[in-house]
């Protein structure tokens, strides 16, 4: 559902006509080929598509405005081989709706000590050229990322594909639809939010769906269908015994498959990219939705639970971005806690969404009652998830802009085994420590919703927000509350400030 390949960021390399042809065809040559070479990097999950070296305001202005206007276009690279003088740019950056990086690179790596002379001086200036570049970024108050080093650096090249992985998701985003059945959960605060500016900021819109429309869907399953996905379920999970044919409940695995295959008709129908539920509004489905959530989720859908649609949102941007690496990418809730001193952990789960992508090991499909929502018994995927890096994420709305926090983990093995939970869960212990991380969690007003992912980290995320013009609060490992609890007051002053 995720092909990152479909985008193009566009290497845009600035110069001007003061340095004659000769010079200007160096430069040319020397950026096809870096765009070249980081185009075929395997570290690059975008292509890398070359444009020629821009010299006037007008061939500045051409290309921001082709920009906009490719889909398959998710940004620019820009780099100033030589000096390009910055006013050049006002009119092009003016225009440009597209996000840019500047590659702060130099075509040779290395100073030729021992032969340089003023023509290479002449050529390789982006110490300064970008410098000048860079202020007129700063003057027009463009916020962009700046990455620093040689071409060839994998470490550059990382940087670049985490940028162009936020980059491929904010361009997903735009025109994206999510589908909520039903509303929000009774009474809930942090679910809520403006959708209207949510479609106004962030590009994609979220509607509302009667859950008879589901049901509808749900209903005109055909028999076939559901025996080629429970055939499916057999062939993936290990399917405990009474879920099996001729076991007690085979035929409310069967039910449950039925309202896997209309949910996803639905999907597919409407063009969506995520959705959230309700355990509150399921008049006329018989049970609540879990395995058909977890797999949806799996094929790349964004997921709220209780009508919580900037999650849902928020999950299918980190599918994006996640798309191809190792790890993989889960709507999350901080469930309980382990508070032993020395040794505080989170236990993550949910009632029953937890998406698959993150199992380790074998993958169990089970039914199991539901304490609350007054239905049937709904089957689930149960797993546990490996050790390693993780990051939790959460946007929220804040007066009238949104925010983000980002929080990396280090996901660890639970204490003892939980032979008698029937839920997919994580355990982990938040940067810096649980006692600061969940404190600072609180006072920044994060969701108990999250996105939570082992396969980006927080440098998507924080490149995803300065994409998306949101505010980001990170907490991490330096986080100390008394410097975190005055960053958050002087955001206060500076979003009503700028009016971002
Ligand atoms: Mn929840």
């Amino acid at each position: 559902m995720v092909d990152l390949k479909q985008y193009d960021v566009w290497f845009v390399t600035g110069s001007q006509h003061l340095y004659g042809e000769e010079t200007l065809r160096q430069v040319a040559d020397d950026a096809r080929r870096i765009a070249a070479a980081l185009s075929a990097s395997p570290g690059l999950a975008v292509k890398v598509v070359f444009r020629p070296v821009v010299k006037t305001p007008e061939e500045i202005s051409a290309v921001c405005i082709a920009a906009n206007a490719d889909p398959a276009c998710i940004g620019l690279v820009t780099w100033m081989h030589t000096f390009s003088p910055a006013k050049m740019w006002i009119a092009g950056l003016s225009a440009l709706r597209k996000p840019f990086v500047h590659l702060h690179t130099q075509y040779n790596r290395d100073i030729p000590w021992a032969d340089i002379d003023m023509d290479f001086m002449n050529l390789n200036q982006s110490a300064h050229g970008d410098r000048e570049f860079g202020f007129i970024g700063t003057r027009m108050g463009k916020t962009r990322k700046v990455i620093v080093g040689h071409w060839q650096d994998p470490e550059v090249v990382a940087q670049l594909d985490t940028w162009a992985r936020a980059a491929a998701a904010w361009q997903d985003w735009q025109g994206a639809r999510f589908a909520r059945f039903g509303d929000n959960m009774r009474e809930v605060a942090v679910t809520e939010g403006d959708k209207v500016a949510a479609q106004i900021r962030m590009g994609y819109s979220v509607n509302g769906y009667g859950v008879g429309e589901l049901v509808a869907h749900v209903g005109a399953v055909t028999d076939a269908a559901i025996d080629a996905l429970v055939a499916e379920y057999g062939a993936e999970y290990a399917v405990s015994a009474d879920l099996k044919p001729g076991g007690a409940q085979h035929a409310a695995l069967r039910e449950s498959a039925r309202i896997e295959l209309g949910m996803r008709g639905f999907l597919t129908e409407g063009g969506f990219k995520g959705f959230t539920t309700t355990f509150e509004d399921l008049y006329g489905l018989a049970q609540l939705p879990g395995v058909a959530v977890q797999r949806l989720m799996a094929d790349g859908y964004g997921f709220g639970a209780e009508g919580d649609w900037k999650t849902a949102a928020l999950v299918r941007a980190m599918k994006v971005m996640s798309a191809g690496l190792k790890g993989g990418t889960s709507f999350m809730e901080d469930y309980t806690y382990h508070l032993e001193p020395g040794a505080m952990k989170v236990l993550g789960a949910h009632m029953l969404e937890v998406c698959p992508s993150i199992a380790d090991g074998a993958v169990g499909l089970e039914m199991h009652p539901l304490s609350i929502g007054g239905k049937a018994d709904p089957a689930r995927l149960v797993f546990n998830v490996p050790q390693g890096s993780g990051v939790n994420a959460s946007i929220v709305q804040i007066a009238d802009r949104f925010r983000m926090l980002v929080n990396p983990v280090d996901v660890v093995r639970p204490d003892a085994p939980l032979p008698k939970l029937p839920v997919a869960r994580v355990v982990w212990v938040p940067k810096p420590n649980l006692k600061v991380g969940a404190a600072a969690w609180i006072l920044a007003g994060g969701a108990h919703h999250t996105g939570f992912s082992m396969a980006i980290g927080a440098e998507h995320l924080i490149d995803f927000a300065d994409i998306a013009g949101l505010e980001c609060l990170l907490i991490d490992a330096a986080t100390d509350l008394r410097t975190f609890k005055n960053e958050l007051r002087w955001n206060e002053l500076y979003y009503r400030l700028t009016e971002r």
